[in-house]
């Protein structure tokens, strides 16, 4: 098969992170360290290689790109300082940018000025938007689903989600595509018979249950090689924490609105701190706040390997999510005084308006290793003795 070189993919890799595989001379140093190399220990060696020659097609079509959870090992015992694992980092931001037709991912990687702009007037037109709709604000009790309908909630809520659907579509069907044709994979291979569908079935348990939601090759593998540090600080542990607070908290809001739906409770009733929904919204809210605000300390002390660089993605994600859950939180307390605050009226608004961005923006920055990953996780656990 002829191979297509592009002599300006490794200067426009560049942009996207703080590495210098141009320095790499191929010693193979980072595959023997890395903790997730497998059997054809070519990981990461060969993907620093296809960015040396030029070979962009390869690289936007390797699956590996996503099995690496940025531990940092191979860039701490690199001889020429070539930053392995922030390259990694930096492809997969390539990666996504690429992916994504619309170029806006491009825009919040590339130009960190326009791409905060660009979340600072989506999260004000969400506002407006809704506050264009308001109702009057009860003083008596903080009747917030009548200052915000939740009828106005739901819909546009609704509208972000088949944006978000139809935009991660795209770029997995893009990401799948491309990985499907690099591994030999067609529809009968995975689809073709009742062995090809078990196949199939086990490893998208594998991509979704053990990998994404039991975090195993990031906790049992990279944990491995990362510095010793106390269980309620290791990253596996806080990364999960916010994916699973995220997670719970987009659950308990759609559970909520399904309630209303089958006529149990109409959104915005007060229910008791010990109801399902609104337990598993404040045990939600609570990790995603404990894991985004560590996961920030460490990367403002730069307290490990795999934090020494940060983009402005990485911080954009972060902020965003840990004011999702901190307003969550001050809601909460709102609902418990004796009075209704009126700040409680605006800080809702502020919540709802940057949890639609934070959605709304999923496929367009670092939230999208989130829809990608488990797809080459899949592709990995599909060929025979992957796992
Ligand atoms: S350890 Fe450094 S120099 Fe050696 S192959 Fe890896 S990136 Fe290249
Ligand atoms: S950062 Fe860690 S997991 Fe990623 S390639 Fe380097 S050693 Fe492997």
């Amino acid at each position: 098969m002829a191979v297509t070189v592009d002599p300006t993919l490794l200067p426009e890799l560049q942009r996207y992170g703080a590495f210098d595989v141009a320095a790499c001379f191929n010693c193979g140093n980072c595959t023997a360290v890395c903790p997730l190399t497998g059997d054809d220990a070519t990981f990461p060696r060969r993907i620093i290689r296809y960015a040396q020659v030029g070979m962009k097609q390869e690289l936007l079509s390797a699956k590996e790109l996503w099995t690496c959870y940025y531990c940092g090992e191979c860039s701490e015992t690199c001889p020429r300082q070539a930053e392995p694992g922030e390259f990694m980092a930096a492809a997969r931001r390539y990666a996504i940018a690429s992916y994504d037709r619309t170029r806006l991912a491009r825009t919040m990687y590339l130009q960190p000025i326009v791409g905060t702009a660009i979340a600072v007037m989506l999260a004000a037109l969400f506002a407006l938007f809704m506050y264009a709709g308001h109702g009057p604000q009860d003083s008596a009790s903080l009747a917030l689903f009548q200052f915000i309908p939740s009828g106005l909630i739901h819909n546009l809520g609704l509208a972000v989600m088949i944006l978000v659907f139809l935009a991660g579509l795209a770029g997995v069907a893009t990401m799948a595509t491309r990985i499907a044709r690099s591994e030999g994979v067609g529809w009968r291979t995975v689809f073709g018979s009742g062995a090809a569908l078990r196949r199939s079935g086990r490893a998208l348990w594998i991509a979704l249950g053990i990998e994404s939601l039991g975090q195993r090759r990031y906790r049992v593998d990279c944990e491995t090689v990362q510095q010793p540090v106390a269980w309620y600080r290791r990253r596996w542990f806080l990364h999960a924490l916010t994916m699973w607070g995220f997670l719970g908290l987009l659950g308990a809001t759609i559970a909520d609105y399904g309630l209303e739906l089958v006529g149990i409770k109409a959104t915005g009733t007060p229910v008791p701190i010990w109801y399902p929904v609104r337990l598993l919204g404040t045990a939600a809210g609570a990790m995603l706040i404990y894991g985004t605000t560590m996961l920030m300390i460490d990367r403002l002390r730069k307290a490990n390997r795999a934090v020494r660089h940060s983009s402005t993605a990485d911080w954009t994600l972060l902020v965003l999510l840990w004011t999702a859950g901190v307003t969550g939180f001050v809601l909460e307390l709102a609902l418990y005084l004796p009075q209704a605050p009126a700040w409680g009226y605006w800080v809702f608004l502020f919540h709802v308006a940057v949890a639609m961005e934070l959605v709304l923006l999923a496929p367009f920055m670092k939230f999208a290793h989130a829809i990608y990953r488990p797809v080459a996780l899949f592709f990995y656990a599909l060929k025979p003795g992957g796992q």
